[in-house]
């Protein structure tokens, strides 16, 4: 077996035990790792409808073939639970400096099972395995947290995956992260891992995975270094931000919690090149990476200057458009609140939009807001929500179940203002700018998700030359279904291979590119089509998840503001509609029913066969 150990650690923290599993060749082949070996240990291991913050929940965490040598864009990690924001499938994936190392400790997967009596963290080096007392780290922000166990253990180079207060108080937008600029954002995984009393996962390896041709894996990793690095040039100079005016001018930022349409000027006052320049903002990049789209950036509020993790393009999009906050600073500082203490800024954003449409709609009481006035655009009001919703205090504490809890106790017509699918907010990609997204939020497994499908990148001219011929008409709904299918399918794939996104995209790496590295890595010969077979065969489980915890087709849902076309603006007349028929579409070239639930001749065509008793009977 090349490109990986073949071993699971199993650690169980009620027991305060561990052991080392064996994972068959067949399973790697099959399930590749990240997503798709998470989601069937979840899918067999765990009962339907488990309690998400329960000791019955596992959280598991995967790395893929990748991480075996030094490869561009290794340095991702995926965790599969069962999220408290959506009740059912959650995967997530952060960067960072953690990921190879897990592989080098002679790891391809972990599963943490049960809950400690007190605070503890994991320690993994090599082949010991520690359970350590972590009482002095609960209660430390998520960059402390990193540097007080770099200082116990004596080693700076050890990485350890962490949860903030918010993890530990089971707020449940709360994340992981990695070395305080990479974070698995969405869906409240940090609230699961603060459930088993465990605030952090630290890991240190030296040994070297056996490489099918090392020679060959060099030879490719190096070529596909240089050519990244010189095709992702603006990328590197300007990060994610330099996605906001271009995605502005088609309509595919938020505005104003999803109600106007466009935002030129704000755009352009926090997107790049203004947020490059007025923040002194330098590539931070995660470990062999030739892009380096995490940004260091310097900022002042309240009369303190700072030096911080800055704002990326979806917590720019849900906390300056979505709000419309010009105020850098503001957005900085709200984002640096969230890091510390490992909050998701995207459900964050979205629960302030929300708040200040329904002050806006009279639906909040004095009791409830105080003194505050929730204006538009307004920073500090930015700044003083975000603090209140992860203290889970004043406003902050409608949201203790989510946007639908907050919608539910407000009451009036709440409900049908808020923009999710599942219980998990839009990011800030519009469906009305690029049909094919609408699909993508309403059927991804963890809820509304652009990193389960990146439609919206088909509109800026992001295609898979070995799989289709051009982008996808955004404005289509006769090709929407089949957009959402492809970039579904092949997101799916980079977080089963636990592989960097942006490296095809903006570095330019091709999918024929990316099995060539596999192959030199692996020995296994693969084509384009069968990655694609690999993101769908995951995301065909990871929807059996959804299905063996009651979801189907009335799960699947569009918003009503995505059935509302803007008057004016580059999306002017557009909207995803009519829903039910892309969705029959949609399912038809998944091969599910007319319910939304995979059928046994596709189960038995990805080769999942072993899974068709998962289907419900009804
Ligand atoms: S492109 Fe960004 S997220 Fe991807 S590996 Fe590099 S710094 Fe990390």
């Amino acid at each position: 077996m090349f490109g990986y150990w073949g071993k699971l650690l199993r650690v169980n923290l009620t027991n305060q035990t561990y052991k080392v599993e064996e994972i068959p060749e067949v399973t790697l082949k099959k399930f590749l790792g990240g997503a798709a070996l998470g989601a069937k240990v979840l899918l067999e291991e765990t009962a339907p409808n488990v309690e998400p913050l329960s000791p019955e929940n596992k959280v598991i965490f995967a790395v893929g073939p990748l991480q075996a040598v030094s490869f561009p864009g290794n340095g991702k990690w995926s965790v599969i639970t069962k999220g408290p924001l959506t009740g059912t499938y959650l995967d997530s994936a952060g960067t960072g400096h953690w990921a190879p190392y897990l592989k080098k400790a002679g790891y391809d997967l972990l599963v943490i099972e049960g809950k400690a009596e007190k605070p503890v963290y994991l320690y993994i080096n090599d082949d010991v395995v520690e359970i350590k007392d972590a009482t002095q780290l609960w209660g430390q922000d998520t960059v402390s947290t990193s540097q007080m166990i770099k200082e116990e253990l004596g080693d700076r180079r050890i990485n350890a995956l962490n949860i903030g207060p918010a993890g530990e108080n089971l707020s449940p937008v709360a994340c992981i992260t990695c070395d305080g600029h990479s974070f698995a954002g969405r869906g409240g995984a940090g609230a699961v891992m603060g459930s088993k009393n465990l605030k952090a996962v630290a890991v240190w390896g030296t040994k070297q995975v056996p490489v099918h041709d090392k020679e060959k894996a060099s030879e490719i990793s190096k070529k596909l270094f240089k050519s990244a690095y010189e095709n992702g040039k603006y990328f590197r100079e300007h990060g994610t931000a330099c996605a906001i005016v271009p995605l502005n001018e088609l309509g595919d930022v938020p505005v104003k919690y999803w109600r106007d349409d466009v935002w030129t000027e704000g755009s352009a006052k926090i997107g790049a090149p203004r947020y490059t320049e007025y923040l002194k903002a330098k590539p931070k990049p995660c470990i062999n990476c030739p892009l380096g789209c995490h940004r260091h950036v310097h900022f002042e509020y309240d009369g303190e200057k700072k030096e911080a993790n800055g704002p990326e393009y979806e917590t720019l999009g849900m906390m300056g458009a979505s709000l419309l906050v010009e105020d850098l600073d503001a957005i900085c500082m709200a984002n640096d609140l969230c890091n510390k203490n490992g909050v998701d800024t995207v459900s964050t954003g979205a629960f302030i939009g929300f708040l200040m449409e329904c002050y806006e709609l009279g639906w909040l009481t004095k009791e409830q807001i105080g003194d505050l006035e929730l204006k538009w655009g307004d920073g500090d009001v930015l700044v003083e929500l975000t603090r209140q919703i992860i203290n889970m205090e004043g406003l902050g504490k409608l949201f203790k179940n989510g946007i639908r809890g907050a919608a539910a106790e407000i009451g009036h017509e709440a409900e049908k203002i808020i923009v999710e699918v599942k219980g998990l907010d839009y990011p800030a990609h519009d469906p009305r700018a690029t049909f094919g997204v609408a699909v993508n939020y309403a059927t991804s497994p963890r809820g509304a998700c652009h990193e389960r499908g990146n439609v919206h990148a088909g509109s800026l001219g992001l295609y898979y030359p070995e799989l289709q011929d051009a982008p996808a008409d955004r404005f289509s709904v006769d090709q929407a279904a089949q957009a959402a299918y492809l970039h579904q399918s092949i997101s799916t794939f980079y977080n089963t291979l636990t592989f960097c996104k942006f490296m095809i995209g903006d570095g330019g790496i091709t999918l024929s590119e990316l099995c060539e590295g596999l192959e030199a890595i692996t020995g296994w010969k693969l084509e384009a089509k069968d990655l694609f077979r690999v993101g769908e065969a995951a995301f065909t489980l990871q929807r059996l998840i959804n299905v063996r915890d009651g979801l189907d087709r009335k799960d699947d849902s569009l918003p009503e503001k995505m059935k509302m076309a803007a008057l004016v603006g580059p999306r002017a007349g557009e909207a995803p509609t009519p829903h039910e028929k892309i969705l029959d579409d949609y399912y038809k070239l998944r091969g599910w029913n007319e319910k939304g639930v995979p059928t046994a001749e596709k189960l038995k065509e990805l080769e999942l066969e072993e899974y068709v008793s998962f289907i419900p009977a009804k």
